[in-house]
Order: C-alpha cells, then sequence, then structure tokens
C-alpha cells in the first residue's frame, strides 16, 4: 500500500446509483488479553471453513454449516456462535470470489468482520461479540464525519489490531441510498500551489496560517540531516517526515473543510495531476512536499464535497498557467512567478488566480453542449466520470 493508514480510508470508490458508502477508522481501547485470543481462534474457524470449501468444491453455506458448526464449537467452545455463522459467512464469500483460484487465509491478528449479528451500535456506543461478554465501548467519532454516523445507515464493522503500536481500530462502514441531492450553485476552479496550498478562480487563497514559515523549516532541518547522515540522523530524518505529513494532513483538512462549506459551489474543479507525465509533474509540484499533499487534498474535498451533495471534475493541467483567462491566448512568457502578464491583450492578475479562472473556464467549455464548443482552445478539457454519484 502506497499510501500511509491515515488517509487509506479515504480511497475513492465506485459508488453506484443507489448506494453510497463511506467508512471511518476510529483508535478503540480494548482488553486485549480478551481479543487477541479472540481474533486467533476466528483465524482458526475462517481457515478451516476455506479448508473444507477446497476439500468439498464448495463454497454453500447450508452445507458448510452441517458438516461444520457443531464440531467447530467443541474445537472453539468460547466463540460466540453468532460470531461462527459471521465468519462462515465471510469465509464462503471469500472463496466464491477467487473462485477457488487464490486461496483466502488468515492469520491470529487478521482482521475480525462483525455484521448485524454480533454488534450493535446505539448512539456512539458500539458493543462487540467477545468471548464471554459483549463488550461495550464509547466511540470518539471525528468532526467531519459526525454528519454521516448520524443520518447514514450503519452496516458493518471491522476490527483491527495494529502489532507495533499494540493499537485496536474499528473501521465503521455506513451507507444511504438517499444521497444528499445536489445543490444549486456555481462552478469554483481550484489551482494547488506549494506557495499558496488553494487559489481559486474568485480570487480567495487558502494556505494554513503558518505553512510556509513550517516549509521553510523542515526543509533546512531536512538538509542538515542529510549532510550529517549518521544513524541517528536518519532516524530523527524519519520521525520528522512523519511530523511533516501530519501536519500537511492538518492542513489539508482544513482547507478542504472550507472549500466544501463555500454554499454558493456546486462544482469544484481541479487539475488532474495523474494525467501529465512524470517530469511536467516535477515542475509543478518540485519541492519536499511531494505529489502525495496534493492528492491527499483530492481525496479530502471529494469525500467532504460528496457528502454535500457536490462534486469534484477535472481538466488537463497542460498550459493552466501559461493562458490568459482573459483572451486565452497562451505564451510561455505570460507568467514571472506570482505574475501572469497577457502579452496579447495586456491582462494582468495573480498567476494561481489566473489559473483557477482557467481550470474553470475549461471545465466548464467542457461540460458545455458541443455546438458551444466551437471555440475550445489547445487546452482540451474533459471530466473525469470516476466521481460522478
Ligand atoms: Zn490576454
Amino acid at each position: 500500500m502506497r499510501h500511509s493508514y491515515a488517509w487509506r480510508n479515504f480511497i475513492r470508490k465506485p459508488i453506484t446509483d443507489f448506494l453510497m458508502k463511506r467508512t471511518v477508522s476510529i483508535p478503540v481501547n480494548l482488553p486485549s488479553e480478551r481479543f487477541l485470543p479472540l481474533m486467533n481462534e476466528c483465524s482458526e474457524i475462517f481457515n478451516a471453513h476455506i479448508d473444507w470449501a477446497l476439500a468439498n468444491r464448495t463454497y454453500n453455506k447450508n452445507k458448510a454449516h452441517k458438516e461444520l458448526y457443531h464440531l467447530l464449537r467443541l474445537q472453539h467452545p468460547c466463540v460466540p456462535s453468532a460470531l461462527v455463522q459471521t465468519i462462515r459467512d465471510n469465509a464462503l464469500e471469500a472463496i466464491k470470489a477467487t473462485k477457488f483460484k487464490r486461496i483466502p487465509r488468515k492469520k491470529p491478528t487478521s482482521a475480525l468482520r462483525y455484521d448485524k449479528r454480533t454488534m450493535t451500535l446505539r448512539g456512539q456506543q458500539l458493543t462487540l461479540s467477545c468471548i464471554g461478554k459483549r463488550v461495550a465501548i464509547i466511540l470518539n467519532v471525528p468532526d467531519y464525519f459526525k454528519e454521516i454516523f448520524e443520518t447514514w445507515d450503519f452496516c458493518a464493522a471491522t476490527l483491527t489490531y495494529s502489532k507495533p503500536s499494540k493499537q485496536f481500530w474499528v473501521r465503521l462502514v455506513f451507507e444511504t441510498d438517499d444521497p444528499p441531492k445536489q445543490e444549486e450553485g456555481k462552478v469554483l476552479g481550484i489551482d494547488r500551489g506549494l506557495y499558496h496550498i488553494v487559489s481559486t478562480s474568485n480570487g480567495q487563497f487558502f494556505s494554513g496560517s503558518n505553512v510556509r514559515a513550517n516549509q521553510r523549516r523542515y526543509l533546512y532541518n531536512r538538509k542538515k540531516l542529510q549532510q550529517k547522515g549518521t544513524r541517528s540522523a536518519k532516524r530523527r530524518l524519519k520521525a520528522m517526515s512523519g511530523r511533516e505529513k501530519r501536519f500537511m494532513r492538518d492542513c489539508n483538512h482544513c482547507i478542504s473543510k472550507k472549500l466544501a462549506a463555500l454554499n454558493d459551489v456546486k462544482t469544484y474543479v481541479l487539475e488532474d495531476l495523474s494525467g501529465i507525465r512524470n517530469q511536467r509533474r516535477n515542475k509543478k509540484v518540485n519541492k519536499w512536499i511531494s505529489s502525495w499533499s496534493f492528492y491527499q487534498l483530492e481525496q479530502f474535498l471529494t469525500y467532504k464535497a460528496e457528502a454535500k451533495g457536490k462534486q469534484v471534475g477535472y481538466v488537463d493541467a497542460r498550459y493552466t498557467s501559461q493562458k490568459c483567462s482573459r483572451c486565452k491566448q497562451r505564451h510561455s512568457t505570460n507568467r514571472h512567478k506570482s505574475r501572469f502578464h497577457c502579452k496579447t491583450c495586456g491582462f494582468k492578475a495573480h498567476a494561481d488566480i489566473n489559473a483557477a479562472t482557467n481550470i474553470k473556464d475549461d471545465y466548464i467549455l467542457s461540460t458545455a453542449p458541443s455546438e458551444s464548443v466551437e471555440q475550445a482552445t489547445v487546452n482540451s478539457p474533459y471530466v473525469s466520470t470516476s466521481f460522478s454519484g
């Protein structure tokens, strides 16, 4: 997995017309002396079902129940019967999905899936089946997720355990067949950059309060440590990169929240940075803060906007910063650092705002009925369909 845990949860998922799903992961304190043996026994029950399915070349749940249930209850008397049934369903669905080609296996601390038979959620209190009595925990739901938590349907939970940090996590899945309605509103072009994290087509800049000072400090410290090259320097470098990431993550959360909260905006348009060749991208994203931060902002903005019934669109990233947003002529010399000055029509603007305006215009052109696109510019825009929900 390329991404750290922190935003693995927000990787976009295909969204059907009828069901929208969203997940959140929350760290929880559970008695490990009860849950670790449970996870271990559950993995054994899971693997027993897999072995049975392979030996009998079937994933029929009723047959599996008849042949295995009583045996497994005898072998694992402490595991609640509802949990055995949930694991049976999970195991047989896993083998069905792989069509016997791959053998799904669980390790002693593999994730454990709960469903409506084995857990209940009342308010913020989650109750989980366990060895012996059920265990109730109070969930600390992050602010950004509260609206979904309170209004969508809760459908599943997965319990995971991180060995290095000795921490349990629950990953909760919520769904709705009634996604928030599309709000009436405008299109906002968004240019992502290093100086201002976000510049918008309506002339606003967003950057964390002391992002730039922090960035400079990190860059400086990093250079010094890299020059040193000792083992302790390497260790500190690694710890610092975690700090940088957390800092940028906070900035990205904060900015995407502000953007998603803009009431009159219905569509946010970003440059599709995945489409440009590496060389070009490096020109745009060439400092310590590599493309992950841009991508993370994209992820955060997408789920926050979607939760409000808004959408995120994309345009081709080429030339957005060289083109004049008034006359649409392109000169490579139009831009000088943060100043944009058009050689053709004399238009002057902040370079990032000019780019954001182009991003917005490209998107509007790309979504307009085809007859009105006759004056499409060199920068032929397009809309990513992966976000239509
Ligand atoms: Zn111009």
